[in-house]
């Protein structure tokens, strides 16, 4: 069994409780490693790290900030097949998906380097003659990043490229159930020169070591991706303080299937956003409506593509569509799902129960007939590949069900009418829509969600600016 390590101002160190957590490749149920459990006092001395390297951190320019993300994606990708390889025993995720999002975390830290040189201040015009008013960005400071489980190693590198690019210093915490491509990465950078406690990985649970980097004087953003409920606590805890957090949590995405769309795309697409990483990810469609007319048609079609999704073992030579879902307690979460939207009438095209298999934790690809907007399968989100399906008459009927949503991260709408189209992304309330195509964001994009889904948000410029505060300077001459 493998044995990883946090990383504290450059040293690589066990828990200073001595305890340890255990991490278990679902697919096969066998602990690949372990890695220590941290606690307050690992957390302490990581904030007090990252604290101690920040000024001298941001001294430096950021284009020499930027080489040591260069030398990241570097060591990431002469390092990609191992790390690939460590992604799928940790979460079973089928491998040549896990290797997109080692490939993908490699050109993160490129593309943010490539920030070094773009971003800017402003000079702004005063009212006072003989004056200049200068907007410096500078950073915000000690950064503590919180990681979910699903991808643990990409949403790494979302939070520590723009840190170290901007100045910042962080102190990042994977999931429990997914530390391993992190410390192993730790480990990887040994020897790139990065300065002693500028980043710090360390592991332990999320509402004792978690709470306490969020609760502590030394930290000055927190930015969190994962549940909803994490994030109201994370809200709560950060009250202390009046730390700024930056949230990226669940959605619920609505896919809109207009009578003039072309049902084949539009199946492709919603089964591709919902079966990827076994419908695990925050921007996975997860509630389709379909106009009337094309509802049977629709269906049809939908029924047939989700009944060829192909599960097995992440590992095979043919690699199926699916693995097994991260643990026992979200295979027996999305089953109760299930289970409570039978008895609410909804109607099992496909699917609708735990797979058979010899191991791992298994969904079946599942369509859901006849659901109604007041299920609780139409209005939580589902992390696995569940998907049901509602119909309207009227555009503004098939926007106002979309809309009623506590979440508000992504969405999608399929029409072949332009108009349909502008008109749709004009009147949707969500961070993000997709036009006749799968949900997937792009690194030079920005990931926010609306209402619960999240405050802030990541990637590109504007992801870039959530690491900066602003400095204004009344120069008189
Ligand atoms: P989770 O909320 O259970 O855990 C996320 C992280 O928060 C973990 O590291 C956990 O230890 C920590 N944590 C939990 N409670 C905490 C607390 N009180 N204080 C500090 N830290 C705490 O989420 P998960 O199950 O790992 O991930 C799945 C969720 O993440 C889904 O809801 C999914 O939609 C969301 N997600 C969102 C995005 C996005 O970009 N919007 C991306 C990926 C995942």
């Amino acid at each position: 069994m493998k044995e990883y390590q946090q990383l504290i101002n450059g040293k690589y160190v066990n828990s200073q409780s001595g305890e340890w957590i255990e991490v278990e490749n679902p697919f096969t149920g066998k602990i690949v490693s372990r890695v220590p459990k941290g606690d307050n006092r690992d957390a302490e001395t990581a904030l007090q790290a990252a604290k101690g390297a920040q000024d001298a951190w941001v001294a430096r320019t950021a284009s020499d900030r930027a080489s040591y993300l260069k030398k990241m994606a570097e060591v990431i990708r002469k390092n990609r097949i191992e790390l690939a390889q460590i992604l799928v025993a940790e979460q079973a995720k089928v491998l040549p998906l896990a290797q997109v999002e080692v490939d993908f975390t490699a050109d993160y830290f490129d593309y943010y380097a490539g920030w070094a040189r773009i971003y800017e201040g402003e000079i702004i015009n005063s009212d006072r003659p003989n004056e200049n008013i200068f907007l410096f960005r500078k950073p915000i400071g000690v950064v503590v990043g919180i990681c979910p489980w699903n991808f643990p190693f990409f949403v790494m590198a979302r939070k520590v490229a723009p840190s170290l690019l901007t100045g910042c210093t962080i102190v990042l915490k994977p999931s429990s159930l997914t530390p391993n491509t992190t410390l192993a990465f730790a480990k990887m950078i040994d020897g790139i020169g990065l300065p002693d406690g500028v980043v710090n990985f360390v592991t332990g649970g999320g509402k004792t070591m978690g709470k306490y980097l969020v609760e502590s004087p030394l930290t000055d953003m927190v930015t969190l991706t994962g549940s909803v409920e994490a994030g109201q606590e994370i809200i709560t805890s950060s009250a202390k303080n009046v730390t700024k957090v930056s949230l990226e949590l669940g959605g619920k995405a609505p896919a809109i299937v207009f009578e003039d769309a072309d049902l084949d795309i539009a199946v492709k697409s919603i089964v591709a956003s919902r079966v990827i990483f076994s419908g695990q990810v925050c921007n996975c469609a997860e509630r389709v409506y379909v106009h009337k007319n094309v509802l049977d048609k629709f269906l049809e079609k939908f029924t047939a593509a989700m009944q060829e999704v192909t599960y097995g073992d992440p590992l095979a030579k043919h690699t199926p569509d699916m693995s097994s879902q991260i643990d026992k307690n979200q295979l027996d979460k999305i089953d109760a799902m299930v289970v409570k939207a039978k008895e609410e009438g909804a109607q099992v095209l496909t699917g609708g129960k735990k797979a058979d298999t010899p191991s791992g934790y298994f969904y079946e690809p599942t369509v859901l007939a006849g659901c109604t907007q007041d299920m609780e399968i139409v209005r939580k989100e589902v992390f696995g590949p569940v998907i049901p399906v509602l119909t309207f008459s009227e555009y503004d009927e098939a926007i106002a069900l979309a809309n009623d949503c506590e979440y508000g991260l992504t969405s999608s709408i399929f029409t072949k009418n332009i108009n349909t189209a502008l008109k749709a992304v004009k009147d949707l309330k969500f961070g993000e829509t997709y036009v006749n195509r799968e949900n997937f964001e792009a690194m030079q994009g920005f990931h926010a969600g609306w209402r619960k889904s999240g405050i802030g948000g990541a990637d590109g410029k504007h992801g870039l600016m959530e690491y900066l505060q602003t400095h204004v300077a009344y120069i008189q001459f």
